[in-house]
């Protein structure tokens, strides 16, 4: 029996693979590979490069490999880019995903792990945001997952397949034992800039605006290290198994750091100065999103190792240098 994983030469897919392949799994990664990489993928995964959409595929891997379970990262990620391309999202994160999701169900595979994102919540009325907090996606990217979550909500009520949709808040670090990390290349993503910026790959970086409502001014997020998203589809993937419920639930610490917080860490834990400018407000950004963890804690069982911001910084900064030291190659 084996775990199809779509999107696992990805950042957060080439965790979980190692996660899945370090547990003793067998694991099939499909990818297209349009932005993930396959040195990425740990070497014991069969990889696959090919579509997720592509029905006649899946279900050849399906019966093949003996899938039982599959958990499905492959889409498009940028909220802004969205914005700019939503029929492009609608097809890579929503139609990909329900071709996916029919293929599970016609081939018999009854248990799929979803990533999702607390995009769906919008700019949330309150602190911490549980899961029955109002959903209302402010993007293409936001309304793309919430479209699958819905497909799966109904797919499992009529045709018997379990699923946990992960709602991940910010998403940051590498592997702690430095396999993978975030190798996209123009990534938005603050840790990684300022970890950039801090190894002298970019001359500086800007503040998306200080007159928020906040302490400092910045805009707050929760920042979630992926070694602990990666055990968190884990424990998800345990629980389907075991004949648990479908389940929503969201992933981060329950705990906010600002932009300022986040470049101050990056400066004192690289142990370099650099230049921060302070810019317009990134349209779209919420000042302020934190998550409630109750529920996957309490329900999954779930429990963080790495929530630690130093901690988070550190393996970025590891895996920024292990990624110029391959680029140099
Ligand atoms: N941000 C910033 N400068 C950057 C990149 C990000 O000030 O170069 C801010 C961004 O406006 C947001 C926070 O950092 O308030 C986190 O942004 P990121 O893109 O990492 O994740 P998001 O919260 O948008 O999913």
């Amino acid at each position: 029996m084996s775990v199809l994983v779509t999107g696992g030469g990805g950042y957060i897919g080439s965790h979980m693979v190692w996660h899945l392949t370090d547990a003793g799994e067998e694991v099939v990664v499909l990818d297209d590979f349009s932005s993930g990489f396959e040195w990425a993928v740990a070497p014991e995964a069969r990889i696959v490069n090919g579509d997720c959409g592509d029905q006649a595929l899946v279900a050849r891997l399906i019966a093949e490999q003996g899938i039982e379970a599959i958990v499905h990262f492959a889409g498009s990620l940028l909220v802004g880019e969205s914005v700019a391309k939503p029929l492009a999202y609608y097809l890579n994160n929503t139609v990909k995903s329900r071709s996916l999701i029919e293929t599970a169900v016609t081939s018999g595979v009854k248990h799929f792990v979803f990533s999702s994102t607390a995009a769906v919540y919008g700019t949330p009325e309150s602190f911490p945001v549980s899961e029955d907090a109002p959903l209302r996606p402010e993007s293409p990217y936001g309304r793309s997952k919430l479209m699958t979550e819905m497909m799966l909500a109904d797919a499992s009520a009529a045709h018997g397949l379990r699923y946990a949709a992960l709602r991940y808040f910010n998403v940051a670090g590498a592997d702690p034992r430095g396999r993978t990390g975030e190798s996209t290349r123009d990534s938005t993503h603050l840790v990684k800039i300022a970890c950039e910026t801090a190894l002298g790959k970019r001359p500086g970086m800007a503040i998306f605006g200080d007159d928020y409502p906040t302490p400092d001014g910045t805009c707050i997020r929760d920042y979630i290290h992926v070694a602990d998203l990666a055990a968190a589809h884990g424990d998800a993937l345990r629980h389907l198994r075991a004949g648990g419920d479908s389940i929503i639930a969201n992933c981060g610490y329950g705990r906010g750091f600002s932009v300022r917080e986040v470049i101050d860490t990056v400066k004192r834990v690289s142990g370099r100065d650099f230049p921060v400018s302070v810019g317009p407000r990134r349209p779209g950004d919420p000042s302020a999103i934190v998550a409630s963890p109750a529920l996957i804690m309490d329900r999954l069982g779930w429990r963080p190792k790495y929530d630690n911001l130093d901690g988070i910084v550190e393996s970025a900064l590891r895996w920024e240098e292990a990624l110029s030291r391959r680029n140099h190659l």
